[in-house]
């Protein structure tokens, strides 16, 4: 393969969308004749993965909804609408129980978190005061000076400050937990939400500053029938008929099918080094493929999406720096596991889930409900489905080495947990165990400054190379997706000086998946 091309490394979501995206900007120009993409697994979409069964009964073994209400996640609908997911969407509204109903674990009993404004008024397990009284201390509290904190604070130390430990307990640690698997006393609350940081530098409160964000127009960036759709119908998260799978695997068909599509897609590939040329600023790629060969690929410019560790292994010996700064962002494993019951074991309208603050003496991070989120995945049987999800941070503590890990062990302390927090006794029957290795990039203190030490390193070696992917600027789906696009987006524009004959929109016709 020695043609001349941009090499996207990996296939999960942010590759994949990647690849979409350099299709769709670069499509005019003769900069280069193709984009690659190489993924080790067999598997495209990375961590989205939808478990189907024979029956039809679905279980998200990944991540299970997408956010809708923030501008990434009105640019993932934008994408699911270009390449024909329209109808296919499951939309859950900020009205209904699942968004409404979501609780912590407070002494082993479920406590709903407040979602009403009378909510405000009223004191309830486990706050010692009315919520209000937390609304007037972030309001009287002056704002930080970062400068105090060598420009970056926990999440925990930030809550803490602004509302008190209460909240910091109850409220940001179980969030963390939910979000990244992580310890909200590490992560760093200038790389996870940038957003109530900027909210409360801006506004002096993170809470009048969300407010006031929130109802800053974002139509016009996104104006679309579904972006509209979404807004008017205050749709808070979402799916696809076919579960969040449909996503990677209509991005490949769309883009495949393209005619004269410049895309190619090759799963089964394990790129194994990256030799760069800082003079003729190419790279070559070695790649193994199933059948042990080595195959040489030259790029002209790589975007890689693999996991920052993942990238640090196939670099260069003395690119050394650059691998020990990649492999200073952290990763956490998380066991999941997602149960079947027979009949209902719990109500329709019982909500979300719930989530477990890290002061709780219990094993595990959180249940969601599925059947409550997803009754379609149900597939019209009479049955409960719930995902159990064990570890982060925490992994080692509590079920040892990821390497010997007992799936039985990690049945029964999700079995136990059941029992315990939802009074289910009977029997699943059927379980499916997964065991995530490094499933979740997590974004200590001092995240923003590894960023910019690898994007100096980078630079130092003129190296052809973009990063994207979780690892960096937000891990959601609608992150890693916006991110992919804002990439691809500035390489387009980078190159158009090489821009010449103008070429016409690929029209649909069906292509095959490379092997
Ligand atoms: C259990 C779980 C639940 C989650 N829940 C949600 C949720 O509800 N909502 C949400 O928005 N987000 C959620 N997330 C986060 C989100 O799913 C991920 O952050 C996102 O999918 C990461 O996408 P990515 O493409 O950047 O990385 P990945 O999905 O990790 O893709 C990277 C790809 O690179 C490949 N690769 C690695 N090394 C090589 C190599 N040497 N050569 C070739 N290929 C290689 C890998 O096989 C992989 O396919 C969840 C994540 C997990 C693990």
């Amino acid at each position: 393969m020695a043609t001349q091309a941009v090499v996207v490394l990996g296939g999960g979501i942010s590759g994949l969308s990647c690849a979409y995206y350099l299709q769709k900007f670069c499509r005019h120009l003769t900069a280069f004749q193709k984009i690659i993409v190489l993924e080790s697994s067999s598997h495209l979409g990375g961590w989205l993965k939808t478990c189907e069964l024979d029956d039809g009964v679905k279980h998200e073994l990944g991540p299970r909804t997408l956010r809708s209400a923030t501008n990434q996640g009105y640019n993932a609908l934008t994408l699911a609408e270009d390449i024909g997911l329209t109808d296919e969407i499951l939309a859950t509204t900020s009205k209904s129980n699942v968004v409404k109903k979501r609780f912590i674990l407070v002494d082993n009993e479920l406590v709903a978190l407040p979602t009403k404004l009378i909510d405000l008024f009223r004191k309830r397990k486990p706050f010692s005061k009315r919520l209000i009284s937390y609304v007037i201390k972030d309001l009287k509290t002056p704002k930080l000076d970062l400068s105090q904190y060598e420009d970056d604070i926990s999440v925990y130390d930030f809550a803490e400050y602004r509302v008190g430990s209460e909240v910091a307990n109850y409220f940001f640690d179980p969030l963390c937990r939910g979000i990244t698997a992580g310890n909200s006393k590490k992560l760093s609350i200038m790389s996870l939400f940038p957003q109530l940081l900027r909210a409360e530098q801006e506004s002096g409160s993170f809470i009048m500053g969300s407010v006031l964000n929130t109802s800053r127009d974002s139509t016009q960036m996104y104006a679309s029938p579904l972006v509209n759709k979404a807004m008017a119908n205050h749709w808070s998260t979402y799916t696809f008929r076919g579960g969040l799978q449909a996503l990677p695997n209509r991005l490949c068909d769309h883009m495949l099918s393209l005619k004269g599509s410049p895309i190619e897609i090759y799963n089964n590939s394990t790129v194994n080094t990256i030799k760069f040329n800082e003079t003729s600023k190419s790279s070559v790629i070695t790649i193994t493929t199933p059948e042990d060969n080595n195959i040489e690929i030259e790029a002209q410019h790589i975007f890689s999406s693999l996991p920052a560790y993942s990238l640090a292994k196939v670099l260069p010996k003395d690119y050394s720096d650059l691998s020990e700064a990649l492999n200073a962002i952290k990763t956490v494993n998380m066991a999941v596991v997602n149960l079947e019951f027979k009949g209902k074991v719990m109500a329709d309208d019982s909500g979300f889930g719930f989530l477990v603050p890290s002061c709780e003496d219990s094993k595990i991070l959180g249940i969601v409900f599925d059947s409550c989120v997803t009754p379609e995945f149900n597939a019209g049987h009479d049955i409960t489905r719930l995902t159990v999800m064990i570890g982060g941070e925490w992994f080692e503590e509590i079920l040892g080495d990821v390497d010997t890990v007992d799936e039985q062990t990690v049945l029964n302390i999700a079995l136990e947990s059941v029992r315990l927090y939802l009074k289910i006794d009977s029997k699943p029957i059927r379980h499916i165990v997964t065991i995530n290795r490094n499933c979740i990039p997590q974004y200590h203190l001092g995240h923003q400054q590894r960023i910019q030490r690898i994007d100096e390193l980078t630079k130092k070696y003129s190296m052809n190379m973009t990063l994207i992917g979780a690892s960096y600027q937000g891990f959601s789906v609608p992150d890693c997706i916006y991110n992919s696009k804002l990439a691809a987006e500035s390489y387009s524009n980078a190159i158009k000086g090489v821009t010449s004959q103008p070429q016409p929109e690929p029209s649909l016709e069906r292509n095959q998946l490379k092997q």
